[in-house]
């Protein structure tokens, strides 16, 4: 371990280089708060791009909604999300009470007190994954046809772990497919898009494999629903050895839940059984970085196969005034 060697103060303390370090001032402009930024043009664009490749590997049939960042404080508590993850939930707090209680907060604050003492839960949470508010829009349809239903969803999600790290992040982009139907329909999705995911993450340049997983359940409760979710393999995780390969960085994740969210929200399959349910999640900037990170920052630079997967080489040669290839 290092020691500082004077005990300098917090500002001015060394902090550890991390090997994303320098694509912050590229990508980013830092809010006061870390893991939580405003994003340059330069990756935004990239952010974009990849949307659109992966709305280019859609099955047919796949209905899309984009959620906002927040959803129903009921539903995930319905959801379970307490049982699993209280430790990363954000949730919303407003000022209630009369006018002379909501003054009281503010002139507790002008006077340099703590004004927010005086908050309390409102009915929402910050979503903290994209698919939660799909299952019980599907289970207001009612059965489920042959074949189940296939959605595509995104949100911006939040998940209290801040980090320094550019690839953790408090607030990030995911977009999500999720097939809700039998038992054999889910499999058959995701070994499909295990299949499907490595592809794009090869047409993508990056080095990856795909491993089991588990979630990082909290406590010591928690830590038992991790081995249980290993031995029954519910979750596969494409790692992208960003940092080192003994500490690989997850930028999708292929989730079996089996009938937990057909049997929370009451979602009959097509022969009358509780609804299986799966989904597959694309951290949107864990791949962003991911990509600037192993090809560098000057896009222009890019491997042409990466750049053409992206629709950058067409842009490229429109910009030019030339012809696509
Ligand atoms: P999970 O539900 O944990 O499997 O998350 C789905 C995907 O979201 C992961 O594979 C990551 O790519 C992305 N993700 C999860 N947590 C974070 C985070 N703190 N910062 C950025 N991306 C994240
Ligand atoms: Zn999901």
């Amino acid at each position: 371990m290092n020691v500082p060697v004077l005990n300098p103060s917090p500002e001015t303390a060394p902090q550890p280089i991390d090997p994303l370090d320098h694509l912050a001032d590229h990508l980013f402009h830092r809010m006061g708060s870390d893991g939580v930024y405003a994003r340059t043009a330069l990756y935004e664009d990239i952010v974009e791009r990849l949307a659109l490749l992966i709305t280019r590997h859609r099955d047919a049939g796949t209905e899309v909604m984009r959620f906002p960042p927040v959803m129903s404080r009921a539903q995930l508590e319905k959801s379970g999300y307490l049982k699993s993850f209280p430790n990363l939930l954000g949730c919303v707090c407003g000022l209630h009470g009369t006018e002379r209680e909501i003054q009281a907060a503010v002139s507790r604050f002008d006077a340099g007190g703590d004004w927010t003492r005086s908050l309390s839960a409102v009915d929402l949470v910050l979503s903290p994954a994209a698919c939660y508010p799909v299952y019980p829009i599907a289970a207001s349809r009612g059965a489920l046809p042959k074949g189940g239903l296939r959605f595509d969803v995104a949100a911006d999600c939040f998940r209290r772990e801040p980090s320094r790290h550019l690839d953790r992040l408090q607030s990030f982009r995911m977009r999500e497919y999720v097939c809700i139907g039998t038992p054999d329909d889910v499999s058959a999705f995701r070994e499909r898009w295990i299949e499907r995911a490595q592809g794009i993450a090869g047409d993508l340049g990056l080095d990856f494999w795909v491993d089991q997983a588990s979630d990082p359940f909290f406590g010591r409760v928690g830590q038992m629903m991790a081995v249980t979710q290993k031995q029954q393999s519910l979750k596969f995780e494409l790692l992208v050895p960003l940092r080192s390969e003994a500490q690989p960085t997850a930028c999708m994740s292929f989730n079996y839940h089996r009938e937990h969210f057909g049997a929370t929200w009451g979602i009959l399959d097509a022969n009358g059984e509780p609804a299986h349910t799966g989904c597959v999640a694309f951290g949107m900037d864990r791949l962003a970085v991911a990509l600037f990170h192993t090809h560098g920052i000057d896009v222009s630079a890019w491997p042409p196969a990466v750049r053409d997967g992206l629709g950058l080489a067409q842009h490229a040669a429109k910009a030019d005034g030339g012809v696509s290839a």
